[in-house]
């Protein structure tokens, strides 16, 4: 990885599920473009191992380790990073899981652990980042959905409810604060080659990827490309919008 500064100029940011798939490519990536990152996830090792890795690139990056499912954790993040640094200029909620099932077997807690880490935590992180965002006058609230949240899923209400959620939540932020020059958007992956997908049944995905107009599943970095370009002064007039990365499925 290179430490070259993009135009942009440092920026912080906060990355959540930056452990593995999507959301390290995203910090890898942000990262590349010059901007200090704060690493989200669970697990404690990965995101240290991704912060040195990071580091001995040149970039700037530190691991903060947090449960989202825990409120207190949670506001506790965007406080502890407006303390150490002074500022929050980015903040991509990419951290989600998956609890699948079809609805006449779908249990109470398995819906709300979905809800719960896939949109109530979104929603706690963008309201801590608006203010410090609103303050800097600038910022970049970049949720990670998907094309289950506008398409449905069978055996995914709870995931599909929590996704189409988040763009309601999103439109709504961008709405809000628009005024204050921070925009608000939906980065909404389709099949991306992850951890996630990998638990699916073989078949089910070849057959998946043969409807597709681009007959491939996606890389995270190309997810994480559209993130980088939102992120950036390139998308300073883009608010409210959900950009579908898919390989053509919604099309
Ligand atoms: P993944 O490989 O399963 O990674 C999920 C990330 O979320 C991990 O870093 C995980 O870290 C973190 N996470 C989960 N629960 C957490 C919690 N309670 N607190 C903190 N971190 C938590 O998933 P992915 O495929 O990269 O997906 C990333 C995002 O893209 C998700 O929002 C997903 O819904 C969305 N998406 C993925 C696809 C796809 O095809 N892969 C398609 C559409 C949308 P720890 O386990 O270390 O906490």
């Amino acid at each position: 990885m290179t430490a070259a500064r993009s135009m942009d100029g440092p920026r912080v940011a906060i990355v959540t599920g930056a452990s593995r798939g999507i959301g390290r490519a995203i910090a890898l990536r942000l990262a590349a473009d010059g901007h200090s990152i704060v690493l989200v996830a669970r697990s404690k090792d990965a995101i240290e191992t991704l912060a040195a890795e990071i580091g001995s690139g040149g970039g700037i990056a530190e691991a903060c380790a947090c449960d989202l499912a825990d409120d207190a954790a949670v506001d506790s993040l965007v406080e502890g990073v407006v303390e150490r640094h002074g500022r929050l200029d980015i903040l991509v909620n990419n951290a989600g899981i998956t609890r699948d099932g079809l609805i006449l077997r779908m249990s109470d807690e398995d819906f709300d652990l979905v809800l719960g880490t896939n949109l109530r935590a979104v929603f706690r992180l963008c309201r801590a980042a608006a203010r410090p965002m609103m303050r800097g006058r600038w910022g970049r609230m970049i949720n990670i959905g998907s094309v289950v949240g506008l398409m449905g899923n069978a055996g995914q209400c709870n995931y599909a409810a929590a996704k189409a959620g988040l763009i309601g939540l999103t439109r709504s932020i961008g709405k809000e604060l628009g005024g204050k020059g921070v925009t608000a958007n939906v980065v909404a992956p389709g099949f991306i080659e992850t951890d996630m997908t990998e638990a699916l049944p073989e078949q089910l995905v070849q057959e998946a990827v043969k409807q597709l107009p681009l007959r491939r599943m996606g890389r995270p970095e190309e997810i994480a490309d559209a993130v980088a370009f939102l992120a950036s002064d390139r998308g300073s007039y883009i608010t409210g919008h959900v950009l579908a990365v898919d390989g053509g499925m919604l099309s």
